[in-house]
């Protein structure tokens, strides 16, 4: 009786680290897509000077010259100055 449960702990033990190392793979695979991501051309921010990623949504074309802004507020800031002048 003792002996079967310690081979279901050791079977149990096994599909464990199983799924692990598994785990730990996928982990690996999403940290390398992550670095990918980074590959980004960084573009600097208008208006408050940070670096945003190109792909950002937060852009505005003008006068054929594209600028990157870091939020919703930086671009808004950004249309008011150049469209009040
Ligand atoms: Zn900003």
């Amino acid at each position: 009786m003792i002996m079967k449960i310690f081979v279901l702990v050791a079977i149990l033990a096994g599909i464990y680290f199983f799924f692990k190392i598994k785990d730990k793979k996928q982990d690996e695979q999403k940290y390398a897509d992550n670095e990918e991501v980074k590959a980004v051309e960084m573009k600097q921010d208008a208006v408050c000077g940070s670096y945003v990623e190109e792909t950002t949504k937060y852009k505005v074309r003008l006068h054929d010259k594209i600028y990157y802004f870091c939020s919703e507020e930086c671009k808004n800031q950004f249309i008011d100055e150049n469209t009040n002048h």
